[in-house]
């Protein structure tokens, strides 16, 4: 009976989504982080980080209900819960934590968050896509040229927030549409402004060494 069983849940694995408990090998969900007959805690699964933070899976999303369900299954997960449980129950709970704290920290920062949802939707850039510079990024490289002071600097550094700011935003509105191919243009662009302002605060930090 036991074998017929586990026959079952390696076929269904992939698509009918079947797991068994370690601990009672009683039937659970995929998503069952819990086993619902004998309550021991249940391996990390392979589901994706809409799943693992009990979201809707939409890129635009309710970031109050994603610091909500995040701190409610950082409770759920904390250590002290496991205390009095078994070695394996403890390993486990660790190893929910660190996958929870990986989907949270993916989904909160809309451009990660939007590079993840190319990826489960298949869309991401090809590896040899020709990425050609936009006028404003060319024309912000050329300030960066340009800049000696602090001042100048400054200024480069919050235009090129505001352009980092104004790309998410338009990120955000082309994947509503599923516009995968601007998506991963905006994305590439954002790519440069970051290594671009990274770059203007080194060149900054490297004119005012004492400054704290
Ligand atoms: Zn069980």
């Amino acid at each position: 009976m036991d074998n017929v069983d586990i026959d079952k849940v390696i076929d269904l694995s992939s698509n009918q989504q079947d797991f068994l408990c370690w601990s009672c090998h009683q039937h659970l969900s995929q998503r069952a982080m819990f086993c619902n007959h004998c309550g021991c805690i249940q391996p990390v699964r392979d589901i994706d980080h809409f799943q693992r933070l009990g979201l809707e899976k939409k890129v635009d999303l309710d970031l109050q209900q994603l610091e909500k369900n995040h701190a409610s299954l950082q409770r759920t997960f904390n250590a002290e819960r496991f205390m009095i449980r078994s070695q394996q129950e403890k390993t486990y709970a660790a190893k929910h934590r660190e996958a929870v704290q990986m989907a949270f920290d993916n989904l909160r920062d809309p451009v990660s968050r939007s590079r993840y949802w190319l990826m489960l939707n298949k869309a991401e850039a090809k590896e040899n896509a020709t990425q050609q510079n936009s006028a404003i990024i060319s024309e912000l490289h050329g300030m960066y040229e340009g800049a000696s002071d602090t001042v100048a600097l400054d200024r480069l550094a919050q235009r090129t927030g505001q352009e980092i700011e104004m790309g998410i935003i338009r990120l955000l509105s082309v994947l509503r549409t599923q516009d995968w191919n601007s998506a991963n243009k905006v994305l590439s662009e954002l790519d440069e402004l970051e290594t671009l302002i990274t770059a203007v605060r080194e060149k900054r930090q490297s004119l005012t060494p004492h400054a704290k």
